[in-house]
């Protein structure tokens, strides 16, 4: 229980003007420990103080009994206790007001005391003054003035008054068949006048319909006499027209008695914050979705980009009759090639074919049947290696180097064979009525380790030479190391 208990700067504490007035009587008769006399100060104060004023009197066995209650009291409390003893009170307050009398009793000092009212529904504090007496008989009593501090309604309206929310209680008037016949407006806050756009005017007594103009919606009303009828809870949201904006509210519906308490928050910017926040977002993902359409189109770009720049090294690489890789390319890719075996320890031989008596085709057949010739040998080298790992190059004319990163002397060998085999074996077809029978020589070396490229091709080179001066349609295998004299 909230309380407080003061001896001193009463008068400046206290809230009723009375308390300072009755201290100064107070003072000016004390004497001492006794306090006032008793007698003599109730004939003094009762006359003006009386209606506020309660006696109590020690009743020996630690408690006190009232033997005088005033009419003031006996209204805010509701019922009147003279005769009564202090401790029938709730038992918090019954000690709090024994300590404070009996203090007072000790020293003869009065207390201003403040407490929190415990039963009493409309006082939310009260106030006393303590003063402590002695009678001729030696008998002590107390006189104290008592007083609300404060209302629990100053309470209420002052929440009602400063609150951001509007609020409005509604009373159901029925007729005799029990049916809500009208309603009418029995508390409205100054913040429901305002939402409502009747600034400053009082509400009380009016029709809720005609006075709030969100409650004109049939919707809105019908829900609020649902939660009157079925004294239910509802939480309603709205909008209206006031002037040229709209304002949008979250009304909470609380059933009260027959009626209902309508607590009014207007959330237009929240709503309109809201609304730009959602058009907002709508904006952003429409920028998202171009920008994703962008990104496709540059990758797809970037892709066909690949695809271009991928083909222009492929024509760069190969040679366009026959589809082989180039001198240059071929060049490249076996310096690569032979570094990565070197490590290996694997053997590599290289092949250099040139077909026999090509100017012959030429010259018997046309250049175009020479170019035939040129590319059907070069599809049957393809058909043969493993083009994987193998290479197969045009070297110029009809001239061409296969590299077997693979291959001992006896699998190039093998391979070149086999080569021999199928030119023997078939005619290469020139156009669909000419086909022409050619044969080739072959020069085979494999790879010296340390051996440069080209030394690795000139030691191929006379290999072939050999096999031209050998009369051709022959294989011959590559010396060693080329010695300088040679
Ligand atoms: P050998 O047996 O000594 O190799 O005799 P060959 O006639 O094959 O050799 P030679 O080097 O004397 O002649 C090669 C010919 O190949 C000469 C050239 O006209 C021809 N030639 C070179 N490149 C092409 C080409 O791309 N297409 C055609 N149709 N002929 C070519
Ligand atoms: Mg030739
Ligand atoms: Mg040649």
């Amino acid at each position: 229980m909230y309380q407080e208990i003061h001896t001193e700067n009463i008068a400046a504490r206290a809230h009723a003007p009375e308390v300072a007035e009755l201290l100064r009587h107070f003072t000016a008769s004390a004497e001492g420990q006794a306090g006032v006399p008793y007698e003599a100060f109730r004939d003094e104060v009762m006359p003006v103080f009386g209606p506020d004023l309660m006696v109590l009197a020690p009743t020996g066995d630690g408690d006190y009994a009232y033997v005088h209650y005033g009419r003031e009291i006996i209204r805010y409390v509701g019922g009147d206790r003279l005769g009564e003893s202090v401790s029938t009170m709730t038992p918090q307050l019954a000690r709090f007001t024994i300590a404070c009398c009996d203090r007072a009793l000790a020293d003869g000092v009065p207390r201003y005391t403040v407490h929190r009212s415990l039963k009493t529904v409309r006082v939310c504090l009260w106030e006393r003054l303590i003063m402590p007496a002695t009678a001729r008989d030696g008998s002590r009593f107390l006189i104290v003035f008592s007083q609300p501090l404060q209302f629990r309604e100053e309470l209420l309206t002052t929440v009602l008054d400063t609150s951001p929310s509007g609020i409005v209680a509604l009373r159901a008037i029925r007729d005799d068949a029990g049916n809500i016949e009208r309603t009418v407006i029995i508390t409205a806050n100054r913040r429901a006048a305002a939402i409502a756009g009747r600034e400053g005017e009082d509400l009380l007594d009016g029709d809720p319909q005609e006075s709030l103009p969100f409650l004109a919606d049939a919707m809105v009303w019908r829900r609020c006499l649902y939660a009157i009828e079925l004294r239910r809870a509802d939480m309603i949201e709205t909008s209206f027209a006031s002037g040229t904006r709209t304002v949008w509210l979250q009304i909470a519906v609380a059933p009260l008695g027959d009626g209902l308490v309508l607590t009014i928050t207007d959330v237009s910017d929240l709503t309109a914050a809201n609304q730009t926040l959602q058009s907002r977002a709508a904006t952003l993902a429409l920028e998202i979705g171009r920008e994703r359409a962008t990104r496709r189109a540059l990758s797809q770009e970037i892709g066909q980009r690949e695809e271009r720049e991928q083909e222009l090294r492929r024509l760069a690489e190969t040679d366009p009759l026959t589809a082989l890789l180039n001198r240059r390319s071929f060049t490249e890719k076996a310096n690569t090639a032979i570094a990565a075996c070197q490590e290996s320890q694997a053997e590599r031989s290289l092949i250099v074919v040139d077909l026999d008596h090509f100017k012959s085709v030429n010259d018997n057949h046309g250049h175009p049947a020479g170019d035939a010739v040129i590319r059907a040998f070069a599809d049957l080298l393809l058909g043969l290696v493993r083009t994987d790992r193998d290479l197969v190059g045009r070297f110029g004319g009809e001239e061409f180097a296969i590299f077997l990163p693979r291959a001992d002397l006896a699998i190039a060998q093998r391979t070149a064979e086999r080569i021999q085999e199928m030119l023997s074996a078939r005619r290469l077809p020139v156009s669909e009525t000419l086909s022409l029978q050619v044969s080739a020589s072959f020069g085979i070396a494999t790879h010296l380790s340390g051996e440069s490229l080209p030394a690795f091709i000139e030691r191929a080179d006379r290999a072939l030479y050999r096999a031209k001066n050998d009369g051709r349609g022959c294989i011959r295998v590559a010396e060693g190391r080329i010695s300088a004299a040679a």
